[in-house]
């Protein structure tokens, strides 16, 4: 198991965009998958992009599940997307919070708004190409990690600011 410092906002590794992968065999592909895995979820986090470990590939990792900041009505498996492309996006929008483990220094959670439903095209870890239609919470975290590819911390698209404090009682006061 290996935890890996998260990258903070202010560093410019989390500001470019990331490299496509070519070679899915290849030892730093599968290390990377592992590390974000371990470092999601040690993390309190439900997504984690590899720029924020430093890495800079089209790597990211998904689990929808129930953790410090969030108790989602439905949970969704372990995801791995390299090389991800959104494909569709709806026109319906819709707003709400997101964290990030590169804003955390303070902690601070950002409301951004976004297609509510999106189409996602991708590679797994063994090369193989899959599409993925995510809504909800899915489709939030899928937008919020491409955009780390893309270069883009989520606090660039916010509507509003609050802190940790606001944003775990507002989530308590919501269950
Ligand atoms: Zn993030």
């Amino acid at each position: 198991m290996t935890v890996m410092p998260i990258i903070q906002n202010s560093n410019p590794l989390l500001h470019k965009t990331s490299q496509v992968v070519s070679d899915f065999s290849s030892a730093e592909v599968s290390q990377t998958i592992v590390d974000l895995i371990d470092t999601m979820r040690e993390a309190n986090l439900i997504g984690m992009a590899a720029p924020q470990i430093g890495k800079s590939l089209q790597i990211f990792v998904t689990e929808i599940r129930k953790t410090k900041y969030r108790n989602p009505q439905e949970i969704d498996m372990l995801r791995v997307f390299v090389n991800p492309q959104i494909t569709n996006f709806s026109t319906e929008v819709i707003s709400g919070f997101e964290g990030c483990g590169s804003l955390r220094e303070p902690a601070i959670f950002a409301k951004i708004t976004r297609p509510k439903k999106i189409s996602v095209k991708a590679y797994g870890q063994d090369g193989q190409s899959f599409t993925l239609d995510g809504e909800g919470l899915l489709s939030r975290v899928i937008q919020h990690e491409i955009d780390h590819l893309q270069g883009i911390v989520c606090i660039e698209k916010q509507e509003e600011i609050i802190t940790e404090e606001e944003y775990l009682k507002m989530i308590n006061q919501q269950q």
